[in-house]
């Protein structure tokens, strides 16, 4: 077969991540007459009018197109492709096309392709400086991978962020405008309301409108991360593959899907969960999820801070705060301030424990010899995988939002609870302080 092009056919400027030159790139742009430049990584396609690619000439193409293939790799590992995750499939070989769209309105995505108005920022478009913390480019990148079986309309905005979140993980840009602590403030004072008004569908909901309430709601997808780490979303896309079409048919069944398959990667019943959160989950999820014969997931792990440098973790009797000593040094209870030796981070580790880790120290709570005899004091070591540095969260025997601190295999009852807007008080000393008593197990109920 022949292909005759005509007189109006010219040759666009053309980049190839390894191959083209700055010097090459930027004579072809000031050879040419085509109104379009294209460039090219080994995932993406990316289509910029001639105009915008002069604008960034000066930037270095070559770290552009490796920070877009960065992007598009930690965004298709979270969801269990072309990693060794169980369940794992391969990427796509079909690159992502990253088109400028010229006109004024706002980015889209469709299949393979993220269109990038002309009044949205070039830098996130075209430099690797821009990209680095490009909240907008890496949502809608995530478009492409979503699960729309288990995203309803109420969830279509936000499983899009779980991939967002992880090219936020990967990439070295410090900033952007979500995850933030204040995003994680106002899922708290969702959560805060009476159950009746918590109402995960209901984003016009009076109590919190607009897109603090989008943002608020969004820390769930976060949170069930930190508690079962990465590996809860290889899991759930895993086992959602198989099951029902892409477009699963109504709201109430991606619903019921996404319950479902999240109690399933979690290997948690997850129904109070859920049901702290204000899903609202139908009969049909909660005979789905029993069907599955899980263990229960306490209901306050919705407490669970998201997007927090630390937080204090008060004793409910004594209203003293878990303070770390000098590194390998004891953990006791002292008054609560507002230092970093009473900060802890919860961080996930296997089998849905948490690590805690000291803010000051960087090391880990932690039972010295693993000992199960109580009365044990508790320690800070480097942390590391033992059970002795792992720690279950549960719900306190006296059936308030308290949580405990269950180590393996003793419970450290009724010690600790995390800071909630309840706490506040806590800041303040107590006028008699029951003074530097140390933290210490005791045997379960
Ligand atoms: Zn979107």
């Amino acid at each position: 077969m022949t292909v005759t092009l005509g007189e109006a056919a010219h040759p666009i400027p053309y980049y190839v991540l390894g191959e083209t030159t700055n010097e090459q790139w930027r004579a072809m742009l000031a050879a040419s007459a085509s109104p379009y430049a294209q460039l090219e990584s080994g995932r993406v396609f990316l289509t910029v009018t001639r105009k915008t690619a002069l604008k960034h000439v000066g930037a270095s193409q070559d770290e552009l197109l490796k920070t877009y293939d960065a992007l598009s790799e930690a965004e298709d590992a979270i969801g269990g492709v072309g990693n060794n995750a169980a369940g794992a499939v391969p990427s796509s070989p079909l690159r992502q096309q990253i088109v400028e769209y010229r006109a004024n309105g706002s980015a889209n995505a469709g299949d393979h392709r993220v269109a990038w108005p002309t009044n949205w920022s070039s830098e996130a478009l075209l430099t690797a400086k821009g990209l680095n913390t490009s909240w907008g480019m890496w949502h809608e990148m995530g478009h492409q991978r979503q699960m729309a079986k288990w995203s309803w309309d109420a969830m279509q905005e936000l499983t899009v962020n779980i991939y967002a979140l992880a090219a936020d993980r990967r990439l070295p840009g410090t900033q952007n405008e979500h995850a933030t602590p204040e995003e994680w403030q106002n899922a708290l004072a969702y959560l805060s309301l009476p159950y009746t008004q918590r109402d995960w569908d209901d984003a016009g909901g009076d109590e919190m409108q607009g897109s603090e309430y989008h943002f608020g709601r969004f820390t769930m997808l976060e949170q069930l991360r930190l508690l079962f780490g990465d590996a809860f979303y290889h899991r759930l896309h895993a086992v959602s593959r198989p099951t029902t079409p892409q477009a699963a048919g109504s709201n109430a069944a991606r619903k019921r899907l996404f319950m479902v398959q999240a109690s399933k990667a979690a290997g948690r019943d997850l129904t109070g969960y859920f049901t702290a959160w204000g899903l609202r989950p139908d009969s049909g999820t909660r005979q789905g999820i029993a069907a599955l014969k899980l263990p229960k997931a306490p209901t306050d792990w919705s407490r669970i801070a998201v997007y927090s440098q630390g937080q204090q973790l008060a004793n409910a009797a004594t209203g003293q705060c878990l303070t770390a000593g000098a590194p390998r040094g004891a953990v006791t209870l002292a008054p609560c301030r507002t230092t970093a030796t009473q900060q802890w981070s919860l961080t996930a580790a296997s089998g849905g424990t948490q690590q805690l880790v000291n803010s000051a120290s960087r090391q880990c709570l932690a039972v010295p010899n693993a000992s199960a005899r109580p009365g044990t004091g508790l320690l800070q070591m480097p942390c590391g995988r033992g059970a002795d540095r792992q720690w279950r969260l549960g719900t306190t025997s006296d059936g308030q939002s308290h949580h405990e601190l269950l180590s393996n295999p003793v419970d450290l009852i009724n010690a600790v609870v995390p800071s909630e807007p309840c706490f506040g008080s806590l800041g303040q000393e107590r006028s008699n302080p029951v003074s530097q008593s140390g933290v210490r197990l005791l045997p379960g109920e």
